[in-house]
């Protein structure tokens, strides 16, 4: 595993970084996305779709468990949050085996159902408005695309 770190200042920069990854992925890639409530996740997923160049508004999925909007890839926006049984097969692996991108909220309670390779992106709120964003790249696929951000986005401090 492979571990890349940045600090967002303000929802700007935040929106601005996940622009960069939306831009840099790939049909079949899953991001798992971890924090607490408020920390950023809908917030960094709008930025990846804007990058995925969708122009519908990305919203939290609560409601429904999976949201899909049309891009250059498709996003599968996935909150299991409402997955009651975590041994229920709702067939996620149709997704993440497929050629959209996948963004994954409470990934942990659908843990034996989740591709063997993806990157997981955790949130911190460190002050009103500064965040610590983590990277972390299990697999080559995600390390490669790790190392494209870090050269790409050096918003540190
Ligand atoms: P979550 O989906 O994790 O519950 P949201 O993205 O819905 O969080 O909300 C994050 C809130 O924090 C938004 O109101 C956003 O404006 C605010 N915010 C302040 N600073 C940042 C930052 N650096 N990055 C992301 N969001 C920020
Ligand atoms: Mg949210």
């Amino acid at each position: 595993m492979r571990k890349y770190e940045w600090i967002s200042n303000n929802e700007e920069e935040t929106k601005q970084l996940a622009y960069s990854l939306g831009k840099l992925t790939q049909p079949g890639d899953v991001f798992l996305l971890e924090g607490d409530l408020g920390a950023g996740k809908t917030t960094f997923t709008k930025g990846l779709a804007k990058g995925l160049e969708i122009s519908r508004t990305v919203n939290s999925p609560t409601f429904t468990i999976i949201k899909e909007y049309m891009g250059r890839l498709s996003l599968y926006h996935m909150d299991v949050y409402r997955v009651q049984d975590s041994c229920e097969d709702l067939g996620f692996d149709e997704y993440f085996e497929g050629e959209g991108v996948c963004v994954v909220e409470w990934a942990k309670l659908i843990q034996d159902q989740l591709p063997e390779n993806y990157a997981i992106i955790t949130i911190t709120r460190e002050g009103d408005t500064k965040r610590r964003i983590v990277f972390e790249a299990f697999g080559s696929r995600y390390e490669q695309l790790g190392e494209e951000l870090n050269r790409y986005e050096d918003i540190s401090n």
